[in-house]
């Protein structure tokens, strides 16, 4: 039953999203004990309920306007999407952003010891894959015509077993590719966890808590991807290492106490500038560099 006065969210029950998941609701200000083993889980100090499920089952649940918001991989959300678009069934869902966590891609492997020259290789090939929709696309797309074997787990192990000349899977680190004898020749699509929302009947109270949420979420993410950065340096390079350590506003620069060469500059910025950056703000004569973790930025 739907209850216009809470808002409903569906994340993964557990496995590689779940975990992220998780943490980015209670990050978020959301009291909730989502150690529990419950389907649902209510929020304490907001009108929200959490509901966890298999990911495959979260853009249908979105899609058929069931549940309000939800966090999964673009991989199963496409795949979903596809096979509801061939069926003619309920598709629409509204995509609020991307994520940081949840990076993986969808690619093409086979045996290692097999000759491949590009990839017409797969014209008439048989494919073991759990995202069939997706792959019919890209080799339709290609006119490549081939046959799917639709597994829903160990993909991998289906060459060596004789049932597929090739996978199409998630790859993250290679490692289970390697262990089944299998190498990595075309990367179809890269992949993020994202949050969507349901496209249809939202009334203005549940609008504004996503509204909220969302404001929250960037904040959240924002500065996971920040650092506060304090350092000293030499007053005659100044501009140079501002210019080097660009920051989200201008820098805090303040006086030392008995040493007018020197001037302290606080920053917020991004940690992979810091880290591109580092040996020239050294050879600037920077020091007393220190990178303090950010819990929580509204700009
Ligand atoms: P479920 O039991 O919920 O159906 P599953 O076994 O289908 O889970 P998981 O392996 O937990 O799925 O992966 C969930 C999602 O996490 C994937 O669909 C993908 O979007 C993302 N993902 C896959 N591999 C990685 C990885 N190595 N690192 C981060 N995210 C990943
Ligand atoms: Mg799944």
């Amino acid at each position: 039953m739907q209850n216009n006065n809470r808002l409903r969210i569906v994340i993964q029950k557990s496995g590689r999203l779940s975990t992220d998941s998780k943490q980015l609701l209670i990050q978020s200000g959301m009291k909730i004990d989502l150690e529990d083993k419950r389907l649902i889980t209510f929020s304490e100090n907001m009108p929200i309920d959490v509901m966890c499920v298999r990911d495959d089952d979260i853009p249908g649940l979105i899609m058929d306007g069931i549940i309000d918001l939800g966090i999964v991989g673009e991989n199963v959300l496409k795949e979903e999407l596809l096979k509801r678009q061939s069926k003619l069934e309920d598709s629409n869902y509204i995509k609020l952003m991307r994520l940081d966590f949840g990076h993986c891609k969808l690619s093409l492997s086979i045996p290692i010891n097999t000759n491949y020259f590009d990839i017409n290789f797969f014209n008439h090939t048989r494919i073991a894959t759990s995202y069939p929709y997706i792959l019919k696309k890209y080799f339709d797309d290609k006119n490549i015509i081939f046959k799917s074997c639709s597994l829903n787990g160990s993909v991998e192990v289906a060459p060596s077993a004789g049932l597929a000349d090739g996978i199409f899977d998630l790859v993250s680190t290679g490692a289970t590719l390697k262990a089944n004898g299998l190498r990595e020749v075309e990367v179809i699509c890269y992949s993020y966890a994202c949050l969507i929302c349901k496209s249809n009947n939202m009334n203005l109270f549940k609008k504004s808590i996503i509204n909220k949420l969302l404001t929250r979420i960037k904040g959240v993410i924002k500065a996971r991807e920040s650092k506060y950065i304090m350092l000293h340096t030499p007053r005659s390079q100044l501009k140079k290492v501002m210019k080097l350590l660009r920051g989200a506003e201008e820098p805090t620069i303040i006086e030392l106490g008995n040493d007018n060469k020197k001037v302290a500059m606080h920053v917020v910025s991004s940690e992979n500038l810091f880290w591109e950056t580092m040996e020239e703000l050294k050879l600037l004569g920077a020091s007393s560099i220190l990178v303090l973790p950010i819990e929580k930025m509204m700009e």
